[in-house]
């Protein structure tokens, strides 16, 4: 959590080769540069070469994932993480299923909205912008509704950062008999969420966020039996599960064409990953992103949306300043002059931004982005960085 951040713990990582700005934000963001290099070469989708690619892809998702039983299987998807999550609804939910779900921002909404487009019935607990789901509340849903199936929860709401209490709510929806999906697309890889560390059916993410690769596909992390019972089941041909699994086993090659140079950049950010000791790793050099840049904003005048209990290593949302002088739009350029992309907020009460902690960068980079905000603060005339008192009345909501 948070705490006094000076003591400087690990040499810095490499800076950007390119001159490019770093990108505060949820991905897309900061490649390695070898990450960038591997895209140099074209490869051929049929070749065995680039089987074999997609082959050692599969395999290192599921170890990551902790499946030591061989109870699950991993099938990448064509296209940004939404695609993934729509295959994900799509596949694992029989058409007479009912979906819960657990909805506190921007994600949760695109998931219940997603369900509408399929026709799958559904039932919502919106938490508002960012308070968590909690497993009581979901027992008295499940309760409530036998028909409920399935429930699906995110488990990092990047809209304001929070990090749900996965285990808790999984621990409910077996308790009552249900399965769990989960939209894990902002903490997979950085957040554990092995097969053993709470229980689901299906988990998904994408290319371009805790691993660190390029954007261009999504995975889905399936145990077999749901995988196998998905057959014909898909309202889309192009995101049918089952078909891509079956093919992909069949033949080693993905349907459709798939982004080849994004998935020799995805190998290279798995052997980064690797290097830097797996998820352990990459969530304690997050966790310390975040505790050097929440410290350094605080200091500054900065109050953060959420308590330190529920404040995720991957993105952390800040009030904006009342002051007269801030405007967002200007923060943003002064920002960006000084190589850094930042992230408007999304709450819908009052004003915000949002500051990543993912990516190729390091406490190092991250002083950098408290000295920025500092100066940017100072070239606008804001002396006080202190959000509306409406801002922590919000907030104290949460506390309560
Ligand atoms: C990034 C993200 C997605 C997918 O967004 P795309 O823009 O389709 O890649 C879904 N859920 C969460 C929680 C995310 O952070």
């Amino acid at each position: 959590m948070p705490n006094t951040a000076s003591d400087s713990t690990s040499a810095p990582l490499e800076t950007p080769r390119l001159g490019e700005p770093y990108l505060l934000t949820p991905g897309p963001l900061t490649t390695a540069y070898e990450v960038k290099e591997a895209m140099l070469r074209d490869w051929g989708s049929w070749d065995g070469a680039f089987r074999a690619m997609t082959a050692r892809l599969r395999r290192e998702l599921l170890d990551i994932a902790g499946d030591m039983a061989g109870e699950f299987d991993c099938v990448p998807m064509q296209g940004s993480g939404s695609f993934s999550v729509e295959a994900m609804l799509g596949s694992f939910v029989p058409k007479d299923g009912k979906v819960l779900v657990l909805s506190n921002g921007a994600y949760g909404k695109r998931i219940a909205q997603t369900l509408s487009y399929l026709g799958r019935d559904h039932a919502v607990i919106d938490k508002g912008d960012y308070m968590p789901p909690r497993g009581t509340e979901v027992a008295t849903a499940l309760d409530a509704d036998p028909a409920i199936s399935h429930v699906v929860v995110v488990h990092c709401e990047t809209s304001s950062g929070i990090l749900n209490p996965l285990k808790e709510i999984s621990d409910t929806v077996y308790a009552h008999g249900r399965k769990l999906l989960v939209d894990s697309m902002s903490a997979f890889g950085a957040v554990p969420a092995r097969v053993s560390d709470f229980r689901y059916e299906a988990i998904v993410s994408s290319a371009n966020k805790c691993i660190e690769g390029v954007p261009g596909f999504g995975f889905v992390i399936a145990r077999k039996s749901e995988l196998e019972a998905a057959k014909g089941r898909s309202h889309s041909l192009s995101l049918d599960i089952h078909a891509q699994w079956d093919y992909m086993n069949k033949s080693g090659q993905w349907r459709f064409t798939p982004p080849t140079h994004v998935v020799a950049a995805f190998l290279e950010a798995l052997r980064i990953h690797r290097e830097e000791g797996g998820v352990a790793a990459r969530g304690a050099r997050y966790a310390r992103n975040r505790d050097v840049m929440v410290a350094g904003m605080r200091e500054a005048g900065f109050e953060t949306l959420l308590a330190d209990q529920w404040l995720s290593p991957i993105i952390v949302t800040f009030f904006s300043p009342a002051h007269p002088a801030f405007a967002f739009d200007r923060f943003y350029d002064l920002m960006k002059d000084k190589g850094f992309i930042i992230y408007p907020g999304k709450l819908t009460v009052v004003d915000s931004f949002r500051v990543g902690c993912i990516g190729r960068m390091d406490e190092h980079v991250m002083r950098r982005v408290v000295d920025a905000a500092r100066s940017s603060l100072a070239e606008m005339g804001v002396d006080n960085a202190a959000p509306p008192a409406i801002a922590l009345e919000e907030r104290s909501r949460l506390a309560a």
